[in-house]
């Protein structure tokens, strides 16, 4: 029998939810491309519960503990003598969030003596050091496209809440204001900008069919090329690398992955090739940009404003410069994490650790890192330390 450590955010501070703002969520079977949903066998909670939370427990302990296995839910993860370091000894299995990240680090893979299984519920496991993952024979595996086109939505509206001004416009009327210039003396049309996309992945292209409509130049830099009927189709246009793409683009969305390839690649020179006064959106992951350099590009008017939700370290403490840098539309990370999302990723969960209970293969596209090697989808889309 195992032991799963599951570590999830904190629940709401006035308690778990008892009713919610809606009755349903849509019903989606398959992603965009043909990839179905989640299909495990069962599932325990009713979709468009909060999930995600400690009390939550991404719907996992009837089925956990109904096949005589043990459950541990925690969100405290940080700091000498955490929850997490304790009961991490002996686990078997850790579940965790990328909103709320249970960083494993390569001493805690080397002091986990029983791991075997990480499970991402969410998509991105640079949480994980993937190095001692494939050292240490651990599986990593995350529940991909769970929630790429939440993110997607999410870029879509900070663009538009970027380019537009919308957050200073909407904090004018909580202050009871109606300066009207005040509000439009940063405000533009997107019709017309160039806007490019460093990766074009399942985020990256739902972002750029999204963004279609708005009658927008759309530019993309990837590893592999799109097909040239997706090319045609949208009118892109492919870039051999970020610095390439960046000088031409009013907006610059980021999509890729955290791995050695793109950690730091957004610092003060790839910053100093955009255009001035360009948008800057990264719902990717905090350490592709330089968290100083973003600071200083908008203090400077070289980036006319920056927004997404990922940070470094999440959560993010108190004096993180980016809560008071000029003209930024920072949320906690929460892209992936809207209900919709939840009642994916949770049923995505529950359908991995059914197939490991089983001795079933994991589906391919859920692997990051399987027998000792990139896998899946990590084989594709990441990198490691050579
Ligand atoms: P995909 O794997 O579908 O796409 C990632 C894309 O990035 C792939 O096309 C990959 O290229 C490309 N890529 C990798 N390295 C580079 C590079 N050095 N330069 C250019 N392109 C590169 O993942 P998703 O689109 O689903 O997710 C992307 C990332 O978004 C996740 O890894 C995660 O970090 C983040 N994310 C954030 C969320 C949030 O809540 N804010 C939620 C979900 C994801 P190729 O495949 O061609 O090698």
């Amino acid at each position: 029998m195992a032991k799963v450590l599951c570590v999830l955010y904190d629940d709401p501070t006035d308690g778990y939810p008892t009713s919610y703002a809606r009755d349903d969520l849509p019903v989606i079977d398959h992603y965009p491309g043909g990839q179905t949903t989640p299909t495990p066998e069962a599932v325990d909670f009713t979709p468009g519960q909060l999930l995600g939370s400690v009390s939550g427990e991404l719907g996992l302990r009837a089925y956990l503990e109904g096949a005589g296995h043990t459950l541990v839910v925690t969100s405290d993860k940080d700091g000498e003598g955490s929850v997490f370091d304790r009961e991490l000894v002996d686990a078997d299995i850790v579940i965790s969030q990328p909103f709320w990240p249970a960083y494993l680090t390569p001493e805690r893979i080397a002091a986990a003596k029983n791991l075997k299984l990480a499970v991402t519920a969410g998509i991105g496991s640079d949480h994980v050091d993937l190095d001692s993952a494939i050292s240490h024979g651990v599986t990593v595996a995350e529940v991909t496209y769970c929630n790429s086109i939440s993110v997607a939505e999410h870029v879509v509206m900070m663009t538009l809440s970027l380019v537009r001004n919308y957050l200073p416009s909407y904090q004018v009327v909580l202050d009871g204001g109606w300066n009207i210039a005040d509000c439009v003396a940063r405000s533009y049309d997107l019709e017309g900008m160039h806007v490019g996309t460093v990766a074009a992945g399942r985020i990256g292209l739902a972002v750029l069919r999204r963004l279609a409509p708005f009658d927008v130049k759309l530019h993309y830099t990837d590893r592999y090329r799109l097909s040239e009927d997706v090319e045609r189709e949208l009118g892109l246009t492919w870039h051999e690398s970020a610095e390439d793409m960046v000088p031409h683009c009013d907006v610059v969305t980021i999509n890729a992955p955290l791995h050695p390839e793109t950690e730091g690649l957004f610092g003060d020179k790839l910053l100093a090739q955009m255009k001035r006064g360009a948008y800057l959106i990264n719902t990717a992951r905090a350490k592709i940009v330089d968290r100083d350099a973003v600071d200083r590009a908008l203090r400077s008017g070289q980036l006319a404003g920056y927004a997404g939700d990922v940070w470094f370290p999440q959560p993010a403490p108190a004096d993180h410069p980016w809560r008071t840098m000029p003209h930024h539309g920072m949320t906690p990370h929460i892209s992936g994490s809207s209900l919709s999302a939840q009642a994916r990723y949770a049923a995505g969960t529950r359908e991995i650790l059914e197939a490991f209970f089983a001795g079933r293969p994991i589906r391919d596209e859920y692997l990051i890192v399987d027998g000792g090697a990139l896998a899946g989808t990590g084989a594709h889309s990441y990198s490691v330390n050579k």
